[in-house]
């Protein structure tokens, strides 16, 4: 096997949960497993967390919710992405719940399943200033009413999305919970009761209790990382993922000698340089050329030159490596850490593109 993995803790994936748990009274849980569970592995992750008593699972596709079903996963799965209405009929066999975003969906639904003797169980999405997918405030009293009236459809929650809760100070949040709480109230004025209410991503969890509602949607901080190098640091959750690999290679290098593809950098002074057998095409940035660093021994080590398809260098300075040394891309190490934050600030992005870039070609292993 090769000599880089990433190595999933699942007693911190646990230990996360129950600080969200705790932040939020307790409040039920949509566990987001989305993009290979942010990088952590569908499969394995959306198991614990069936096992830690999460009360549905967030996927964006349809195919993500076959993955789970196949994998003999129980739990309700919600669909978040847009439904294509050649789709509707996969998501009744696979008994998967869906966000229908517009009246025509919801129209298309009602005939299949009416049609088939079916009932379809969907959650009606608001847009409530993301501007991605939704029906409008001004059109969701005509949308609930709808919903409301097909007799195929069951209407078991209401949702929004937010835009900008990573910023516990941004003012739109709070408009966006003014006017998700508009849509809302359409079902007491129809005399209906009101379905499921959520709305509440990462930063809503973390930053914004009064939109923790019926059910949380949390992803990202589940996974131990903070949707933002400079969010502050609300609950103590710990990164669950380390990226490590080993040295493959190590050479004393002269002064003004070049490095990786561009000769973008040339040693000043002699330098231990040591390569790694991981890179881009693991999903490792090669934003990270000249800007990243790894651990060896403890130290922090700077990334010299672009980063290639399936590997790179860094500068060791005076300390020679062997050849199977261990290195911490991401995790701890004698002490000391890289986070996917801080990765992030470096390859100038944001923690989330760092977590799902890192692909199948890295086994994944699960400790604790
Ligand atoms: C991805 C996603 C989430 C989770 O977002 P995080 O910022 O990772 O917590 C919640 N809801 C929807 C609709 C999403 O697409």
């Amino acid at each position: 096997m090769r000599p880089s993995c990433i190595e999933v803790d699942l007693s911190i994936l646990a230990h996360n949960l129950n600080l969200i748990r705790e932040h939020t009274d307790n409040r039920p849980v949509m566990a987001v497993v989305k993009s290979n569970a942010y990088g952590h592995g569908l499969i394995k992750v959306a198991q614990l967390y069936e096992k830690l008593g999460v009360n549905s699972l967030g996927v964006a596709l349809l195919e993500e919710g076959i993955l789970l079903r196949e994998s003999g996963i129980s739990l309700p799965i919600i669909v978040f992405g847009g439904v294509l209405t050649k789709q509707i009929l996969e998501y009744l066999e696979w008994n998967l719940e869906f966000f229908v975003s517009s009246p025509e969906v919801l129209c298309e639904t009602e005939k299949l399943c009416k049609s088939l003797g079916q009932l379809a169980t969907v959650h009606l999405k608001i847009d409530s200033g993301m501007g991605r997918i939704g029906t409008s405030l001004e059109n969701s009293e005509s949308f609930i009413t709808e919903a409301l009236d097909a007799e195929h459809i069951n209407v078991k929650g209401i949702c929004s999305h937010f835009a900008c809760a990573d910023d516990p100070e941004d003012p739109m949040t709070q408009e966006q919970i003014d006017r998700f709480f508009q849509a809302v109230s359409v079902f007491d004025r129809l005399g209906a009761s009101t379905p499921m209410r959520h709305i509440a991503n990462s930063g809503g969890v973390l930053y914004f209790p009064q939109s923790h509602l019926d059910i949380i949607r949390p992803g990202i901080i589940l996974y131990g990382v903070y949707p933002d190098s400079s969010c502050p640091r609300v609950i103590d959750v710990k990164p669950a993922l380390r990226l490590k690999s080993q040295v493959s290679f190590h050479k004393s290098v002269p002064p003004g000698f070049s490095i990786s593809y561009g000769a973008t950098w040339t040693s000043e002074s002699s330098a231990e340089i040591s390569t790694i057998p991981l890179g881009y095409g693991d999903g490792y940035s090669r934003h990270l050329s000249n800007r990243g660093e790894v651990l060896i021994n403890g130290k922090r080590r700077p990334i010299v030159g672009r980063v290639c398809m399936d590997q790179f260098m860094v500068n060791c300075e005076t300390e020679t490596q062997k050849a199977g040394n261990e290195v911490i891309l991401v995790g701890e190490q004698q002490g000391q850490s890289i986070t996917v934050e801080e990765i992030s600030k470096w390859a100038d992005t944001i923690p989330y593109e760092i977590l799902t870039n890192l692909n199948e070609r890295i086994p994944r292993i699960y400790i604790n």
